[in-house]
């Protein structure tokens, strides 16, 4: 089991079970595939998570990354969906 750390609460989970968020040469990548490099980030699949990681700019501060405002809606709306 592969484990990662969500930047929004710092707990330890299962890869499958967080948000990956990835930096790559093409830009921000949510979940991408494994042929995709770069700075990433993990996060719970769960509202206060993604709110945490957008506060003061964490997520682009981990990323070293510029992140855009919509993809706060974008993560969140995929958990609608899930
Ligand atoms: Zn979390």
């Amino acid at each position: 089991m592969t484990e990662r750390r969500c930047a929004g609460c710092w707990q330890i989970k299962d890869r499958k079970d967080l948000i990956k968020i990835t930096n790559s040469s093409q830009g921000i990548v949510i979940n991408p595939n494994s042929y995709t490099f770069g700075r990433s980030v993990y996060l719970c699949y769960n509202n206060s998570c993604i709110e945490s990681a957008f506060k003061k700019n964490k997520l682009a501060k981990f990323l070293k990354a510029p992140v855009p405002s919509e993809l706060k809606g974008y993560l969140l709306n995929e958990l609608r969906d899930n």
